[in-house]
């Protein structure tokens, strides 16, 4: 019987939402999924580490790299360049290890399109008044970077559509149960169990006025 293939799981969110806390959480606490480290043009933040939060290039680099084929997609970012190296994902599959890519939704369409492997999961605020709070609250980010953040969260939520899955990060350990819910599922070929659950269609007529609200 041949090895396992590893299985891609996106996980996408406005900025703010809690990709990062719920992404590390998973990660901690499954040592079959590894968390992609993602090339980018922005300046580390404080505390963050080069080649364990991102691989942080120059522009110039960045565009050697894309011209040379080597992403799997990229997009630009709040002015910056952000992008998953394709040959350490497939090594990372290969070896029959999950991986999770922390990306925002121009880089999740561009899987979408070209990976049938790939599993989409977007992550909501409960709020738009609690994305804001989350986004301020962080500090990581200069008060213009946050508005310029949170006008483009009313555009990222339009691409929920083309996600498999959807689920609030309200209270984090009940959002961290549920994408382990789905990965675990997909895992075991009992997707339609996921998709009833925490499928995109279900969680929006669950919400209902309160998912146009966040818009
Ligand atoms: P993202 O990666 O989507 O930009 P972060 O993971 O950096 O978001 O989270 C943004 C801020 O919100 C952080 O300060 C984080 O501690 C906080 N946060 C994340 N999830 C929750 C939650 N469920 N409840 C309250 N605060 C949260
Ligand atoms: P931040 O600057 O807050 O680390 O990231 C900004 C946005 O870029 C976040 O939504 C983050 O998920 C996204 N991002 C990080 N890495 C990648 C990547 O490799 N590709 C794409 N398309 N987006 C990424």
């Amino acid at each position: 019987m041949g090895q396992r293939r590893g299985i891609p799981f996106v996980i996408s969110a406005p900025s703010g939402t809690g990709k990062t806390s719920v992404c590390r959480r998973v990660v901690d606490a499954d040592p079959l999924i590894i968390h992609s480290v993602s090339h980018t043009t922005r300046a580390p933040r404080a505390g963050e580490r080069d080649g364990s939060d991102y691989h942080f290039v120059s522009d110039k680099e960045f565009r050697r790299l894309a011209e040379a084929g080597a992403f799997l997609e990229y997009a630009e970012y709040g002015g910056h360049l952000y992008g998953t190296g394709s040959g350490e994902l497939d090594a990372t599959l290969a070896r029959g290890l999950d991986v999770l890519l922390e990306i925002e939704v121009q880089g999740a369409a561009q899987i979408r399109e070209g990976r049938a492997d790939a599993r989409l999961v977007f992550l909501l605020p409960p709020s738009r008044e609690e994305l804001e709070r989350r986004l301020r609250g962080r500090g990581t980010d200069a008060p213009e970077v946050v508005d310029r953040r949170l006008a483009l969260a009313r555009r990222e939520l339009e691409a929920i559509r083309l996600f498999d899955y959807a689920i609030v990060n309200d209270d984090l350990e009940l959002a961290v149960t549920q994408v382990r819910e789905v990965l675990a599922a997909e895992r075991e070929g009992r997707a339609a169990d996921a998709r009833a659950r925490h499928g995109r269609e279900v969680v929006l007529q669950r919400l209902g006025p309160r998912f146009d609200k966040l818009r």
